[in-house]
């Protein structure tokens, strides 16, 4: 019999990571951190249970492989603490950009060690399972959807996407595939489903650089950017509006730096080499002239944005004619910190926009119930998330 679990739990959407289990042999899929609450002091992120791996293999079990949909930390960030955990030796599959993010955060915590690209097309073997990666638009570039074949019958694994029929990379999701994989027979799909409380598609992705033209229009001093890191494609449009008013660019804050360099060194940033400016000669060029891309959107103590607001930060200060933009909402449990940083940015007199202000600087990377009914269709599973088949039959009933 195949099983399939969650060792992070199955009601937050967070700490990512889930065992396909048949008979002895193991299949993980993500490995991800989870984030704390303010019921949590001191605690800096969490990450899944994996004693129930340690027992299996203990026993005898063979974990054949862990891979990867996305790169997101909630799926990727845990692999340096579970794998000490687990103490074996396993290899590990993502798509390029995955690898290389995930490769990024295994070395910052002492863990050198190869995750290999998917082939395109290519079906990885692993004991019973057989592994197939589909392309899928989400926020973050090169996420895949895996069908996992089991002896049971084939899962469809759908970790976090969005239908974006106008990615800012222009490759769509390869949905012509889901459909195949619909027709040859899917016993259970395993669908994320945050945000389907919302009827309608969110705007695509690309929608956001408009917002922060709108935004970054007619400011004399210096303009920062804070995001998600990881949101290379965000991050390509802010560097686009800068460009067009005559700004260069600089980057500051650790996973924003290594991001931007991993994704530069893969081509799928495009920044010219005479906008990039070395954050430690920004003092070279007039504010008026400077776009500052920032990590700590969600107002992190210690990040680089809140140390540059609180007058903390070494090479950055902000003041008077400056403006500061906020292209991300505040994940849940950050609520308090992002909007003391908006208060001490405003409390000083200096322009700010966040999302609440003007929607259009933020969007969801997650599918609405309408993508959600769009995915089921193609796929026809037999079983599906109870949720998820509850709110879409009554779509597809109205
Ligand atoms: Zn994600």
């Amino acid at each position: 019999m195949t099983k399939i679990f969650p060792l992070g739990g199955i009601s937050g959407v967070t700490k990512n990571l889930f065992v396909y289990e048949h008979n002895d042999d193991m299949l993980v899929v993500d490995c991800g951190i989870g984030f704390p609450d303010e019921t949590m002091p001191g605690v800096e992120f969490l990450i899944p249970d994996s004693q129930y791996l340690q027992d299996r293999l203990a026993q005898g079990a063979t974990l054949h492989a862990i891979v990867l949909s996305h790169g997101h930390d909630d799926h990727i960030a845990a692999l340096p603490y579970v794998l000490r955990e687990i103490d074996v030796d396993v290899p590990i599959f993502g798509s390029p950009l995955t690898a290389e993010f995930a490769m990024t955060r295994m070395a910052d915590n002492g863990v050198e060690k190869e995750v290999q690209y998917f082939e395109d097309d290519g079906v990885l073997e692993f004991g019973p399972f057989q592994v197939e990666n589909i392309r899928i638009t989400h926020s973050i570039p090169d996420t895949r959807h895996l069908v996992i074949r089991t002896p049971d019958g084939v899962f469809y694994h759908g970790s976090d996407f969005k239908l974006d029929l106008t990615p800012v990379d222009g490759i769509p999701s390869d949905l012509q595939r889901v459909a195949e994989i619909g027709r040859e027979g899917v016993l259970c799909a395993a669908i994320d489903c945050l945000r389907i409380e919302r009827p309608l598609p969110a705007a695509s992705e690309s929608s956001v650089g408009a917002a922060i033209r709108e935004e970054m229009r007619d400011v004399e001093g210096k303009v920062l950017v804070t995001l998600m890191s990881s949101s290379i494609h965000r991050i390509q449009q802010a560097v686009d509006v800068a460009a067009e008013y005559g700004r260069k660019v600089a980057f500051i804050g650790r996973s924003v730096e290594q991001n931007v360099n991993t994704a530069m060194n893969m081509g799928l940033l495009d920044i010219p080499q005479d906008m990039k400016v070395n954050k430690r000669r920004m003092d070279d060029i007039p504010d008026s002239e400077l776009c500052v891309i920032i990590a700590g959107s969600q107002g992190q103590p210690g990040s680089s944005l809140v140390r540059a607001v609180f007058g903390s930060h070494r090479m950055i200060s902000v003041s008077k004619g400056d403006k500061i933009i906020f292209s991300s909402d505040a994940i849940p449990g950050s609520e308090k910190d992002v909007y003391r940083t908006i208060n001490r940015i405003a409390s000083q007199g200096i322009e700010v926009a966040y999302a609440e202000m003007n929607p259009g600087l933020h969007v969801s990377g997650h599918a609405s119930e309408y993508e959600q009914m769009i995915l089921l269709h193609l796929l026809q599973p037999e079983y599906v998330s109870r949720s998820v088949v509850r709110i879409a039959i009554a779509s597809c009933s109205a």
